[in-house]
């Protein structure tokens, strides 16, 4: 299953990154663009597997935030947003030109104060 490899990256990043405060971790967020096919209820059903291996992240919220894709159109220097897979600015051009919904990035980390 895909979601589950990406809880798993997200909590071994998260564990390398803050190997002193992981254990105080109580809420993290997550942007996935809509390019990133990210569904958040399977994130969060894969996240709920994980914890029945590792029951110690029950304590943390994980929350996942979809970004919509945004393009970039030439001819008026301006960004658009896509939307039903419409890369069309509303100055009529055609643009491929994606700034964001690709990613797929831990945006957010909080912890509980000692
Ligand atoms: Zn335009």
């Amino acid at each position: 299953m895909h979601e589950i490899s990406i809880v798993r990256t997200v909590f071994e990043t998260l564990q390398e990154t803050y190997p002193d405060k992981f254990e105080r971790i109580t809420k993290v967020q997550i942007e996935a663009g809509l390019l990133s096919n990210i569904q958040p209820i399977l994130i969060q059903n894969a996240f709920e597997a994980l914890i029945m291996e590792e029951p110690a992240l029950a304590d943390i919220e994980l929350e996942v935030l979809l970004l919509p894709i945004i393009a970039h159109c030439e001819a008026c220097d301006k960004d658009f947003e896509v939307v039903r897979h419409k890369f069309v600015c509303a100055c009529g051009t055609p643009s491929k030109n994606i700034i964001q919904g690709e990613e797929l990035q831990i945006s957010q980390v909080e912890f509980l104060e000692k």
